[in-house]
Order: structure tokens, then sequence, then C-alpha cells
């Protein structure tokens, strides 16, 4: 029989016996390890044996991605170099790049926490899996790679590869698994409609990650491979990798590896846990984590915790997706506004097009103001204005508790950028 890698909790209050053992262990384990840490814990006037509750979490300092590149080269390291069996590195784009040690465990650990979630995506291991993520010093390919040999599927490890390599595999080997940054599952979706080859290929699952995708390009990517399912993969460098969580096959949410980290969702201002169910910054403390062990670490994600359970009854908890990073927080009238949050508000609103800007001023009267710029729909006249203004208003109002002055300009009129467009502009200083 299979082996199976799902938690062996089954309540929450086992689940927080689990997580309080994990937080005792890695706080102890990373003040004797690492000159880092233990300088930081006695600055905030914390002892290992402080840790007695899961409420003492909230007594530690938070560590921040500013850390691990002051650290560089071997930032967080709590063992010794001998224990050490591989590095991983993030990409970079920002400044130096943060760099993670792994012992033999943790690297053990990541494989059990990946093939948790080809188990959660209902595979078998009579499956087989193209894994399209590039193989490098990043923690794709090879995260991919070692949960699958794991799990016992059969990978296919092209990795980005060119397109004909993988529609020669998707073909020849039938895999019925692909995974996949969402813009590279568009781009083979589209490539084998294009060859005719919808009818001779056998995907029926898609598992994507690293980027955000809408629901359209899901939805797409689902019809053009007329595939049964797509799964939302999350993950960090700084946390193992990809891997750290996968919706069930009801997509209510994604189930998180609770059993391995605990993840606070905290307001990213005042640092204090939001209410239950709202959006805040995503802080994660390792459990097992020996190598570079992460005490509330501030990943500058953003989601929110889905309360109750899943209809799988599984009892792993679940957060939302990622909808977008606490730096690009405003604070307007004393309410923090995430540009992802009026994102969504526009997107569901009918008559208007898909670019947006948002203005912030302060008035005479002290007081800041929020004007909000869309574009009218392609082909619509300025008649109906008034009337998608109100509407908007009235949905802003009900779901941020912010009101916004909504301009309603010509369509084609606000500038477009193939990269990432700037569509907050703070006015206020
Ligand atoms: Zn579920």
């Amino acid at each position: 029989m299979a082996r199976s890698f799902m938690p062996a909790f089954r309540t929450q209050d086992e689940l927080k016996a689990l997580q309080l053992a994990g937080l005792k262990w890695s706080v102890d384990h990373a003040y004797n390890g690492s000159d880092f840490y233990r300088e930081r814990l006695d600055a905030a006037g914390v002892k290992p044996d402080d840790i007695k509750t899961l409420d003492d979490l909230r007594r530690l300092p938070f560590v921040t991605a500013q850390d691990l590149q002051n650290g560089y080269p071997y930032p967080l390291r709590s063992v010794p170099f001998e224990d050490i069996v591989r590095i991983h590195a993030s990409t970079g784009t920002t400044g130096k790049r943060k760099v993670l040690v792994y012992t033999s465990k943790d690297v053990d650990d990541w494989a059990d926490m990946f093939a948790r979630c080809y188990e959660t995506a209902g595979l078998t291991r009579q499956d087989r899996v193209q894994i399209c993520v590039g193989y490098g010093v990043w923690t794709a390919g090879v995260g991919f790679q070692n949960g699958c040999e794991r799990f016992g599927a059969m990978a296919l490890p092209l990795g980005p590869g060119n397109t004909e390599m993988h529609l020669q595999f998707l073909e020849d080997f039938q895999p019925t698994v692909i995974c996949c940054t969402a813009s590279m599952a568009l781009l083979l979706a589209e490539e084998v409609e294009k060859h005719g080859l919808t009818e001779k290929i056998n995907v029926k699952k898609v598992i994507m990650g690293a980027e955000r995708a809408s629901d359209a390009l899901r939805n797409k990517v689902k019809d053009l491979f007329r595939a049964e399912h797509i799964f939302d993969i999350p993950g960090l460098t700084e946390l193992y990798g990809p891997g750290t969580g996968l919706d069930c096959e009801h997509h209510t949410g994604i189930h998180y590896w609770a059993d391995y980290y605990i993840l606070e969702i905290l307001d990213p201002e005042t640092l204090e846990p939001v209410r239950e169910g709202e959006v805040g910054e995503m802080v994660y403390t390792t459990l097992k984590k020996e190598g570079a062990p992460l005490i509330r670490y501030r990943s500058r994600d953003l989601t929110r915790l889905i309360p109750g359970q899943c209809p799988c009854g599984s009892p792993l908890p679940r957060h939302d997706r990622i909808s977008g990073r606490s730096d690009d927080m405003f604070i307007i009238r004393a309410v923090n506004v995430y540009p992802s949050h009026i994102d969504e508000i526009l997107s569901k609103e009918q008559g208007i097009g898909s670019e947006y800007q948002i203005h912030l001023d302060r008035g005479d009267d002290g007081k800041d103001y929020m004007t909000i710029r869309v574009e009218r729909a392609a082909g619509a006249g300025p008649e109906g204005d008034l009337e998608i203004g109100k509407k908007i208003g009235v949905d802003l109002r009900k779901s941020l508790l912010v009101r916004g002055i909504i301009e309603v300009v010509d369509y084609g009129s606000l500038p477009r950028s193939g990269r990432k467009s700037q569509r907050v502009f703070d006015h206020r200083n």
C-alpha cells in the first residue's frame, strides 16, 4: 500500500500541542545555534525557557528579509557547517541574495511536505508528472522533483526547456500532471491547441506556482488542456521552498502544513493579529527546520485565513491565495488599504475597463481623499458614468469602509505597460 504523507493529528488541540513542542524546540535550537538569534532574543529579553504557551510566540522579535541580506552569506545558520548538505538562494531581484542552508533532515522534511502536496492533489503512484519549472540554486525544480520521487509518481524533469520538447513529452510520455508557472501553463496550453494535440495528450491536473494568476487565466488553462483541476502551490525559499501547502480538490483555499510551521496573519502596521478572516501579512515560524529556522519571519505576502472546515474533512487549516505585498499597502483615514482589494472590487464591476489609478491627496481641510480613476468599457459612452461611479463608490464603502471619489475617464486614456503598472499615486507629502 502507498504511504500517506498526511499529518497524524486529528484535532486542533492535538495540532496546538504539536506546535507548542515545535516552537519550544525551534527557539531553543536557534538560541543555542545562531549568534544572530541569540543576540536578538537577548535584546528582547526572552530566553528559550520563557516559551511556555503558544501565546508566548508574540514575545519573540521579528526577522525580516533585510536581516537575511545583512547576514549574507549564511544568515540564520543555526547548525555547524558539517551538518549542512545544501544551500538554496533567492533569485536576488532586490539587493543581495537571500541564502538558506539545509541539513539532511531539512531536505528530507521538505520532500515529505512536497509529497503531501501531490497527495492533496489526489495523485496516485500511477501518475506521471512533467516538471516545467526551473532547476537551479533557487528552490523550484528540485523541490517538485524530490517531492514527486518521495511520493512515488514518475517525474519527467524537463525544466522550462523549449516548447517543442514539452509538446513531444506531452504526447509521447502521456504525463497526467504538469507543474509550471501560470504564464508557462498558458503558453503550453495554447501551443497544445495550436498543434492540434488536445486529443492526443492526457493532462488531468495542473499545479501552478510562483505567480498570481487571475481566474480568467486559470479557466483558460483548464479548458485548453481539458484538465480536471488547477491547483495553487505556494512557497518561498526562506520556508524550504515551494510545497508548503496546496488546495485540495474542493478548491476552498490552500491547506497549509501547520505541523511544520506556524502561520500568523498580522496587521503590517501594528504587527498585531488581524481579526479572523481579515487580510494581513503572512509571518512564519518553523517548527522543525534545523539549518536556518525561521522565527516570526515577515514575508510581506498578504493573505487571509479561511475560517471553518473544508468539505474534505482535513484538519489542516487553510489560507487564501496570496493577494499582494504589504509593501504596497497605504493608509487612508486610519484604514489600511491594499491595492489588491480595490483591484478585486473593480474587477467585479460592469461597464468599466481593466485599467485604473488610485490618487491620494490631502485636502485644505487637512483630511485625506482618495480618488479612483477608472476607464469606461471599450465602446461605451459617457452617459452611464454617473451611475457607474455611484455604484463603485457604494461597493468601495461597503467592503473597505472608506469613501472614494470615482472618476470615469475615456477608454484607453490611462497609460498601459507590459510590465507592472504604477497604480497608486500618493500626493500627500
Ligand atoms: Zn480540503
